[in-house]
């Protein structure tokens, strides 16, 4: 896996050596102190697999429980159901293995190809990019390597075809909801998941891997105009995708990352709209908190 993030990095990125442990896959019952979010809750972490930390056993970890309650399965189903045509969500399979699967991929990708130590000219990420976009940056790495490890692991048969497009699917539903919290916070700072979802999401589209049929009803019966996905323009599109964020990151290239945000975050246009129709759609279903019990 490093050695491909390395291959389309370029250089100059060289594949560093790295070791992969399997992940814990654990289930919470109890998030407290920093750890406890009014909303939500982290689904994943990963401790770098290199240096001081790794020497003591770094860590890789997904949590399986976040979101698998029935109040809260039914409610991304009226969400995503709201938003994508029937063909696509009849590809949606087992939401909460291909949420799994997206998280084990990105945590994973954190630790591989050009990473926040990683230095241009003696340069961090920090001081390239300037720190909320380095953050943005590193996140898009990640959950971009998601996306083309997914259809990697197709290829080498190690997931089926059926659960790779329903990881596919699961990936919409998670862009839609990092989309519908905005791109900035009120003070104005850019929400780092939600500018990554927007760039990933515009990118595809542009592509036309996924496309939006104005004319169609949603896969729930009601809602004009949906998203579909072309299966077949989706693995060519995450390929150019991710060549444009790692070389991006493996030279440091700021003119890059800020026209990426200049092109799919902040312009006014016609994707601008599609988000906010996005976002109102997704804020219909209330969000849920968390109350953890022990059977
Ligand atoms: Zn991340």
């Amino acid at each position: 896996m490093e050695k491909t993030l390395a291959t389309l990095a370029g250089p100059p990125y060289k594949a560093r050596d790295v070791k992969f442990k399997l992940p814990d896959f654990i289930d919470i019952v109890l998030n407290a102190g920093d750890a406890r979010d009014p909303h939500g809750a982290t689904i994943g972490q990963s401790l770098p697999n290199w240096g001081k930390v790794a020497e003591k056993g770094g860590r890789t970890v997904a949590m399986t429980n976040i979101n698998t309650d029935v109040d809260s399965r039914k409610a991304k189903d009226a969400q995503l159901s709201s938003l994508v045509c029937a063909p696509a969500l009849a590809k949606a399979g087992d939401s909460i293995k291909a949420s799994v699967l997206n998280v084990v991929l990105h945590e994973a990708a954190h630790n591989l190809g050009p990473s926040h130590e990683y230095k241009v000219k003696g340069k961090e990420d920090d001081q390239l990019f300037g720190g909320p976009l380095a953050s943005t940056m590193e996140e898009l790495k990640a959950e971009t390597a998601a996306l083309y490890f997914t259809e990697w692991l197709a290829e080498k048969n190690l997931v089926s075809r059926a659960e790779a497009d329903a990881a596919t699917v699961h990936y919409l539903s998670w862009a839609f909801g990092h989309i519908s919290r905005g791109m900035y916070t009120a003070d104005d700072k850019p929400r780092n998941y939600s500018q990554l979802a927007s760039i990933q999401l515009a990118t595809l589209v542009k592509a036309g891997a996924v496309t939006f049929k104005a004319d169609e009803k949603a896969a729930n019966g009601t809602d004009l105009g949906c998203f579909d996905v072309d299966f077949a323009k989706w693995k060519p599109a995450v390929d150019t995708l991710a060549k444009r964020v790692l070389m991006a990151k493996a030279k440091g290239d700021k003119q890059d990352a800020e026209a990426m945000v200049a092109e799919f975050v902040d312009a006014k246009d016609e994707w601008a709209k599609r988000r906010e129709l996005i976002t109102e759609r997704w804020l219909r279903a209330p969000k849920g908190t968390f109350v953890y019990a022990v059977k």
